[in-house]
């Protein structure tokens, strides 16, 4: 077996929401390795996960996109007795001669018996000592040392060294249901990235206008709903037929109105799902005046459509920062393939920048455009996961 010692939690969690927010996190961990293969338990603050060693590897890739982990890190635990320490010792050379480049070390020892023989000063000489002995030419540096090594004294004694990070926040689930607005560009993956990290379980929904967006287009988004299961396994990626209502549009609306137009349509369909498949909150990718769809105006008339919250958690961002997170959470390669999608097609010369909302809401409904908005719902198809 292999155990894996992992540090969650945010600062702010006391009392019930501490529990829930523990519990989920043991859930969401051993929910996502094959059953009978992991245990998972919780003390001190700690959750310890214990996998075949066979599932190893796949256990720390779960726990490095698992959100709610700070940190985590292979351990071992030994009896409670100054004979362990060479077999930790042992343990631990594994471990820093595991991790490339590292020629120094300090160890960071805490005893939380206080009855145990060695207090921490004691612990750190002595186990010190072992290492030098097993890896030659390795040196302690208490400043600047390329590796840290923990022994915490408990009911056992447990080790460990390189500590990995987790993306923090707050596991997946405890914050309620949303539904992301999924489209092929940079932003909204992104936007469903971050509510996850505070708790949401995400699912997406994509409007395809094929033919006039292509099949790729469509894979593109398929692609996007994959990178991000990597942090939400649970996602379903809804596929809405959006052509119908597009071509009303097209047909109907002044040239300038229709971005706007089919922003509105997207939101009301998007909240007809959520009622359908218990979604709280609708999420989108929109960051404040990005494209003239963005401006509080805009936002005012197509927020208008949601019958629930719409969360818009890139509001403030600006660009770059967007992007930063893109690439870092391995969506940008995937946004940036060049698909066009339904909007950048039908995107007007000279978008409207700041609708009269009143009149706006007006030509929304000389559309008349209920019944293919229920059609378009009708329609909806959760194609089945593509891999990669
Ligand atoms: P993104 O990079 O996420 O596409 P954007 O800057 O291109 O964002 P817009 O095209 O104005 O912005 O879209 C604003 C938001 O509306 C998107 O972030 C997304 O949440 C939603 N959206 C736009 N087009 C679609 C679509 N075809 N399917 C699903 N959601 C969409
Ligand atoms: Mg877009």
């Amino acid at each position: 077996m292999t155990e894996f010692l992992v540090k969650y939690g945010e600062i702010s969690l006391k009392g019930a929401n501490r529990m829930a927010f523990e519990k989920r996190l043991m859930r969401n961990i051993a929910r996502r390795l094959p059953r009978g293969a992991a245990r998972v338990r919780r003390t001190w603050g700690r959750v310890f996960l214990a996998v075949e060693d066979a599932h190893a590897d796949e256990a720390a890739r779960i726990l490095a996109a698992s959100f709610g982990v700070v940190s985590y890190a292979r351990v071992a635990r030994f009896a409670k007795t100054e004979a362990a320490f060479p077999q930790a010792a042992d343990f631990l050379a594994g471990e820093l001669a595991a991790g490339r480049g590292q020629s120094s070390f300090k160890i960071e020892a805490s005893r939380e018996d206080k009855q145990f023989s060695l207090d921490s000063y004691g612990i750190a000489c002595l186990l010190g000592d072992l290492l030098r002995a097993r890896l030659p030419g390795i040196t302690v540096d208490v400043r600047r040392p390329d590796a840290t090594v923990r022994v915490e004294v408990r009911d056992h004694i447990y080790v460990y060294a390189g500590q990995h990070r987790g993306p923090g926040g707050l596991p997946v689930g405890c914050s309620g249901r949303g539904l992301l607005l999924l489209s092929g560009g940079i932003d909204s993956p992104v936007a469903g990235y971050l509510m996850g990290g505070r708790g949401l379980a995400v699912d997406a929904v994509y409007f395809h206008a094929y033919p006039f967006t292509s099949a790729e287009a469509e894979q593109k988004v398929q692609q996007l709903a994959a990178a991000l299961r990597r942090f939400l396994p649970a996602l379903t990626l809804y596929v809405v037929p959006f052509t119908a209502v597009q071509v009303r549009i097209k047909e109907l609306a002044r040239a300038a109105e229709i971005t706007l137009l089919s922003r509105c349509a997207m939101m009301s369909i998007a909240s007809k799902l959520a009622a359908r498949h218990r979604h709280e909150c609708l999420v989108t990718g929109e960051s404040l005046a990005q494209v003239a769809s963005q401006t509080v105006p805009s936002l005012h008339l197509t927020g208008g459509y949601a019958t629930v919250p719409v969360l818009r958690p890139l509001i403030g961002h600006a660009k770059e920062s967007i992007i930063d997170i893109a690439r870092r959470i391995g969506t940008f390669e995937i946004s940036t393939l060049p698909y066009p999608d339904c909007c950048t097609l039908f995107a007007p010369r000279h978008p409207m920048i700041n609708p009269v909302v009143a009149e706006l809401r007006h030509s929304f409904e000389r559309l008349d455009l209920e019944d293919l908005l229920d059609e378009s719902v009708a329609g909806t198809a959760t194609p089945a996961p593509t891999v990669g």
